[in-house]
């Protein structure tokens, strides 16, 4: 069953009023809410205070990270996110699969991101390369596999899995839908250590997962979707997030 989107997400000090329904003040205003999927608002004075789309959240006013309420705020996105992407994983018709065979015959790559550039946030970024060094300078090495990835990069994803032969719920086991992956944010991150294979729940046995467990919240990343997690998503051991509002900033 495809849910109808929520119109309004209340928090205490902000609103989340979905892209479209809202109308521009300034042209400022105007180039950002053209592609807001969601207009963060100030309850208070109406004033808008960032948009999230489909590439992260961008600020509407300086220091938004500051703004009483921004952290309930980016949360109840999140959640909106993740129950969003919970439902593409149960109703696979969401995917775009009409012309995908036509398209398979151009594919010549086969990685999923690896050995590709890594892109992440600055934010995000930033706190990767302190948790890494600290890693280091306690004997744990630790790989970036990969950050941010486009809708279209994770179409090419499914796009591969097909051709190899694999069915659509199979490739949602693993894969987030294009549109619905954290990977979009570009807080997103994949992490592995050398001598292990990429994104493989035996990730978890080794001393750079141990150290993660212990140490990555000190550095703003969270597991995002642990054993058995509520979003129903396939435990990932591998995969982190920054959030915004982390210790370090
Ligand atoms: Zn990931």
């Amino acid at each position: 069953m495809r849910r109808a989107p929520a119109l309004l997400i209340n928090t205490a000090d902000i609103e989340l009023w979905p892209g479209g329904l809202l109308r521009a003040r300034s042209n400022a205003d105007a180039r950002a809410l053209a592609q807001a999927r969601w207009v963060l608002r100030r309850k208070r004075d109406g004033r808008y205070l960032a948009v999230a789309t489909a590439h992260g959240v961008l600020p509407l006013v300086p220091r938004l990270m500051r703004e009483d309420g921004i952290e309930a705020a980016l949360d109840a996105l999140d959640q909106q996110a993740l129950a969003h992407r919970r439902s593409a994983v149960a109703d696979s018709t969401l995917l775009p699969l009409s012309g995908l065979q036509q398209r398979l015959a151009q594919l010549d790559i086969d990685a999923d991101g690896y050995g590709r550039p890594l892109w992440l946030r600055r934010s995000a970024a930033r706190g990767w390369q302190r948790l890494q060094l600290a890693a280091a300078a306690e004997g744990v090495a630790l790989d970036a596999i990969s950050g941010y990835r486009s809708h279209a990069y994770q179409l090419g994803i499914f796009e591969r899995k097909r051709a190899r032969g694999l069915a659509v719920d199979d490739i949602l086991q693993v894969n987030a839908a294009p549109g619905y992956s954290e990977h979009h944010s570009g807080f997103a991150l994949d992490i592995g250590t050398p001598g292990e294979p990429p994104a493989e729940e035996s990730f978890e046995h080794t001393a750079a997962f141990a150290w993660l467990q212990g140490n990555a919240g000190r550095f703003g990343f969270q597991l995002s979707y642990p054993r058995d997690n509520p979003h129903g998503i396939v435990y990932e051991p591998w995969h982190w997030c920054w959030r915004a509002g982390s210790p370090v900033g």
